[in-house]
């Protein structure tokens, strides 16, 4: 983005927030990356047998969240009562735009230089009780320590409530036992938010009956069952957790008894525009790396720039990602004022996903062969963007919660 596009899009305190994360990612991310391409670009190096990241490529992870942590932007959205920036969704949002602009999946030490809502400290840990405060938010303020976020089971995706595993009450503490999958960071975590039934008959009735636990992935009980190996990848850093009867104490309830929704709730709006945001700087790297390449592939005796074939749908693309970025700046900007604006939100998600998915299609495609090379990373791109159709919110869901609102009188925009 030129800095004239920028100066519209931002205040000058988010402007010189981006150009410095700029910098950022030059020195801390892309050099690192560079010194340890072997690891960091060989699936075959970067993984063990069973699918975790190599404890190299962890120490990589876990230098950039600290490095990050010093410089301010790990902790830059995290609120100021947990000693965080206090910055809003608007800086959120630029920042990870940046993030993506830049680094792409491709240097994707870059993913750990903005605490995520779900993996490190956010408006959650404001609900934990003042022991856990004192246990885990100084490691995870520094970016030493993370942690996952664990709803989704086997049998309840969007429709969560449909969860099984419960904590049962024990004393003046519970026992967790079930299982959880797709959850994000387990793997690598020190800690996990566990989503457990506490009260089976509100549970049923769909009127609350859920809490949330902090727990640490070493209690006793917490088992990583296998990581996940998705897009023909020998890796992954999702996985299957199962919970064989863990104890957990008062101090380890998050927010309130039966509550835990209101948690997952703290992150929803955060997820959604980190993944616009994700989409959209993803798109505006893959779009930069097709205008350098139809000026010079020729083909016919003319560079390929000058046929309307392949030019017209990076076209309809440019005029897609136009609207996802005013769109999420439009969103980010309501979620800053007060507003809940779940509708405004839910359409950006949906939007930015789904017009990154087919930009990187349109790109590859615009490439030839060449695309479809690791080397260029546009693969890797798509793959991470298709991805985000699902996670978060589905297409569908985010559908069923536009209409949602409409048909509750929000007819708004
Ligand atoms: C990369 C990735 C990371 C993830 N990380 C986490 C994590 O860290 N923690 C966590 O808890 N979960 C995580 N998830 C899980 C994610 O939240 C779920 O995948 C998502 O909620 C959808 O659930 P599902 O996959 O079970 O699909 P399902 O709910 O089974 O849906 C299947 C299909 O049916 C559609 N569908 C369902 N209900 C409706 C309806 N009412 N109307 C129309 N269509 C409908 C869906 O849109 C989808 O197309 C992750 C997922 C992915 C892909």
């Amino acid at each position: 983005m030129s800095a004239i596009a920028d100066a519209n899009a931002y205040p000058p305190d988010i402007v010189a927030l981006r150009d410095g994360l700029d910098g950022f990612l030059k020195q801390e991310v892309i050099a690192r990356h560079e010194r340890h391409a072997a690891l960091l670009d060989d699936e075959r190096r970067l993984f063990t047998d069973d699918g975790r990241y190599h404890p190299d490529a962890l120490a990589l992870i876990r230098e950039v969240r600290m490095a990050a942590s010093r410089a301010g932007y790990y902790g830059m959205c995290v609120p100021t009562s947990l000693g965080g920036g206090g910055l809003g969704a608007l800086a959120w949002f630029g920042g990870w735009e940046r993030i993506f602009h830049r680094c792409a999946d491709h240097y994707w030490l870059g993913h750990y230089a903005i605490s995520h809502w779900a993996f490190g400290p956010s408006a959650v840990l404001e609900r934990v009780s003042p022991r856990a405060r004192d246990e885990m938010l100084a490691g995870m303020m520094a970016g030493s320590h993370s942690m996952c976020f664990g709803m989704s089971e086997p049998d309840a995706g969007s429709d969560a409530m449909m969860m099984k595993t419960k904590a049962v009450r024990e004393g003046d503490g519970w026992r967790i036992s079930g299982s959880k999958i797709w959850t994000t960071n387990s793997p690598y975590a020190d800690y996990c938010i566990v989503f457990a039934v506490t009260d089976p008959a509100r549970a049923a009735q769909r009127k609350g009956g859920i809490s949330a636990f902090l727990v640490p992935t070493d209690a006793p009980g917490f088992v990583v069952e296998r990581v996940i190996k998705m897009w023909g990848s020998v890796g992954g850093n999702e996985a299957i957790l199962h919970f064989d009867g863990i104890r957990v104490e008062p101090w380890q309830l998050v927010g309130e008894l039966d509550r835990g929704f209101a948690i997952a709730m703290l992150g929803v709006n955060l997820g959604r525009l980190y993944n616009s945001a994700r989409s959209v700087g993803t798109a505006r790297w893959a779009m930069e790396k097709a205008f350098d390449y139809v000026k010079v592939r020729q083909a016919f005796g003319h560079p390929i720039a000058e046929y309307q074939g392949v030019m017209f749908p990076l076209a309809e693309s440019a005029m897609q990602m136009h609207g996802a970025h005013l769109m999420c700046l439009n969103a980010a900007r309501l979620v800053d004022g007060g507003a809940p604006a779940r509708k405004e939100v839910a359409m950006t998600k949906a939007f930015a996903t789904q017009m990154a998915a087919q930009t990187l299609d349109r790109v590859i495609q615009a490439h030839g062969a060449i695309g479809m090379t690791n080397e260029l990373g546009l693969t890797e791109a798509w793959k991470s963007l298709r991805k985000v159709n699902i996670a978060d919110g589905t297409n569908e869901i985010l559908r069923r919660t536009i209409v949602g609102e409409m048909l509750g009188g929000d007819l708004d925009w």
